[in-house]
């Protein structure tokens, strides 16, 4: 097979074409250095380049302020449900957990090995379905963080403004939806994010972090586990992941040359609105999120049994749309549709779900 289809995988997810063309012809060679970014020292000047090239670009994207470090670290989104309370968390002080569903309850189930946890609100009473309101939050005004997931890969679940958390650090798993759209990053003290479904391959996870939050990490900490190490050394502490911040460089020149974040927004939500109206147009499909917290990332929707879903996600993938059965845990169809991914693939899509309700409703 030599023509790509439509990817609707969660993660790791489609990347854009013209990033993969251009590490296609420099895989063998980086212009100008002879080999392959992979072969090259992470001390190198080329690899300097690069790196900085990433941070720079992702700065300028998400217009990220003087006084926050970019880090780029390893171990996914899910060592960083560890590493945020082991650096933040005491037995003797708690942390707020705002769960709006799958990735957010994990995030606090680990918290709980370092601290104490609150749940400042816990949606999973309605199955995730929407975002608190800010008068649902039970915050506490001395807790160490305020924890959220800004968008909810799993159950299709998107904040569309900040929660207001006062002076408390504002912490975010932005796996899912970072580079989507405009952040304003001065309202957050920590945010992190695998790079795998917005910003490039796995491997590499981006934090970006108020440096006043640097001198309230406790001591004693393993030191790759420590933030203060992989500021200190601009995230070159040991070997990062070359490849990882390779690519997610190229992904931020593509995004610059698309427009930036402003554009890539309206695209993003034109794109989500197509699938959505298909939803609502009829009672066949059923849409998992409540309309004001639906993800323009992850479109979850529901078929009338589960035996239609298995044959709705089977006959898709024969017709070159992968990756639409959704997560183990919720069943039902999803489909993602990051920046990368193609307007034409949403059409394709909807064409379909016609299509499917046509011969099977
Ligand atoms: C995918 C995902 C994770 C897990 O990421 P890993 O990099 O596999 O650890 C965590 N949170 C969110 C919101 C995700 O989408």
């Amino acid at each position: 097979m030599t023509e790509r289809i439509f990817n609707f995988s969660a993660g790791p997810a489609v990347i854009p074409v013209p990033v993969l063309e251009e590490a296609q012809s420099a895989m063998l060679s980086l212009p100008g250095v002879g080999m392959s970014v992979m072969e090259i020292s992470h001390r190198s000047k080329t690899f300097d380049e690069i790196i900085q090239g990433a941070e720079a670009g992702l700065r300028e994207l998400l217009n990220i302020p003087k006084d926050y470090t970019v880090l780029f670290l390893q171990g996914g989104a899910s060592l960083q449900f560890a590493m945020v309370p082991m650096n933040f968390l005491s037995l003797d002080s708690s942390a707020d957990y705002i769960v709006t569903g799958s990735w957010g309850k994990k995030a606090a189930k680990e918290a709980q090995k370092f601290g104490n946890v609150d749940m400042a609100a816990n949606m999973a009473d309605g199955g995730f379905t929407r975002v608190p309101n800010q008068d649902e939050l039970q915050l506490n005004p001395s807790a160490a963080y305020v924890h959220m997931t800004s968008n909810e890969t799993i159950e299709g679940v998107e904040f569309k403004t900040e929660p207001d958390v006062s002076d408390v650090p504002l912490v975010a798993d932005m796996s899912s939806n970072i580079l989507s759209k405009p952040i304003p990053i001065e309202k957050y003290g920590l945010i992190y994010a695998g790079a795998q479904k917005n910003m490039g391959p796995s491997g590499v996870t981006v934090v970006i972090m108020r440096e006043d939050l640097l001198p309230r990490i406790r001591e004693g900490l393993a030191t790759m586990l420590d933030y203060n190490t992989h500021a200190k050394n601009k995230s070159l502490y040991n070997t990062p992941n070359t490849w990882g911040i390779y690519i997610l460089n190229l992904v931020c020149k593509w995004l610059k040359e698309k427009g930036g974040l402003a554009g890539m927004q309206e695209e993003n939500e034109a794109k989500a609105k197509l699938i959505y109206d298909a939803i609502d147009q009829t009672d066949f499909y059923r849409g998992h999120a409540d309309p004001d917290s639906r993800s323009v990332m992850n479109v979850t929707f529901r078929l009338p049994s589960e035996d239609l879903e298995k044959k709705f996600a089977s006959e898709a993938t024969a017709a070159g749309m992968d990756g639409l059965k959704g997560h183990r845990s919720v069943g039902g169809i999803r489909a993602s549709i990051y920046n990368a991914f193609p307007r034409e693939g949403c059409e394709a899509l909807v064409e379909f779900m016609k299509e499917f309700q046509r011969k099977n409703g």
